[in-house]
């Protein structure tokens, strides 16, 4: 499960507070000191724990807190209240445009997950929402992607728009949105291409397909696995291209969790869906408030 090293620290931390018919400053410091620990080990960056511990402990400490008649529950409240707004709050949905179809690019670096993602998304929006998507093969660069897509797109009787790998994925995805209109498609999901590492280049042709077909949405899908260099691509993704709002992967996992709980603070983007298998249906809305409950048992 995901965030489990986390969660079993979290919760025998909170355990020894929860019960407690008297709370003291010190045993909030205690207390706190085991949290900042257990976030570390979670690998969530260094500046975000510290922001979080300060939150926290003035909080925790305040008047209305310690004196209340269950100061042991109030203090957790309080520690789950913050986990929430760390991990972003409210749940941040995804786009539907008034005027269809809502275009929706997926970038991010090769194995992250985005073909795959991308599969997923059009698959759940269809299954839940009722929509009609078209997926379009714009990473003409790595071999078998396009191969990969129409696969994915068999298997889930979607159709998936394609111009080979010889057309630019400018052109590649001003025409599927061109398609998309023709056919009454309310979505299309553009499979960018990804690269090994972030290099001018590859910023170069997103932006080109951003100015060509002027997304509703550009979603980074990162893996949630390599923590702080997830926050990291995500910072130079949206420093070069303004997402949207980020897609977790790998997240079933991903024992530590250290990305989910630094990336909204590091970059201001949302997590909008998180991945939790290979399969098809492994993808779920991201829920701030019910991930932070999971995590605090
Ligand atoms: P791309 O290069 O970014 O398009 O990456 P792919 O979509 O080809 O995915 C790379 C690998 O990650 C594939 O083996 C996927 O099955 C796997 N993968 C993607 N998302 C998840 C996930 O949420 N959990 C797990 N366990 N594997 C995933």
């Amino acid at each position: 499960m995901a965030f489990e090293g986390l969660a079993d620290r979290l919760q025998s931390t909170l355990q020894k507070i929860r019960g407690k018919g008297k709370v003291e400053e010190a045993d909030v410091k205690v207390m706190m000191r085991e949290v900042r620990l257990a976030l570390l080990e979670a690998d969530v960056n260094f500046k975000v724990v510290k922001d979080f511990i300060k939150k926290v402990s003035e909080r925790a400490v305040g008047q209305d807190v310690l004196k209340s008649l269950t100061p042991g529950q109030q203090v957790v409240k309080v520690v789950n209240e913050e986990l929430t707004a760390l991990l972003g709050g409210e749940q941040s949905k995804i786009a539907s445009s008034g005027r269809p179809p809502t275009v929706v690019m997926m970038v991010g670096l090769q194995g992250a997950g985005k073909t795959t993602t991308s599969g997923k998304l059009a698959n759940h929006l269809r299954k839940k929402h009722n929509k009609k998507p078209l997926m379009a093969a714009a990473d003409i660069y790595r071999p078998a992607a396009i191969k990969q897509l129409e696969t994915l797109g068999k298997q889930l009787d979607m159709p998936v728009f394609s111009l080979g790998d010889q057309v630019s994925p400018v052109e590649i995805a001003r025409q599927a949105v061109q398609k998309a209109k023709e056919d009454h498609n309310d979505y299309v999901f553009i499979d960018t291409a990804g690269r090994l590492h972030i290099d001018e280049n590859l910023m170069e042709e997103l932006k080109q397909v951003k100015e060509a077909v002027k997304p509703d949405e550009i979603l980074l899908v990162v893996d949630s696995m390599t923590g702080q260099d997830a926050v990291n691509v995500a910072e130079s993704f949206n420093e070069q291209l303004g997402l949207t709002g980020v897609i977790l992967t790998k997240l079933d996992g991903d024992t530590r969790g250290g990305a989910a709980l630094s990336i909204k603070a590091v970059t201001g983007l949302p997590i909008k869906f998180v991945g939790l298998g290979e399969k098809m249906d492994a993808l779920e809305p991201f829920h701030p408030d019910r991930m932070a409950s999971r995590i605090l048992g």
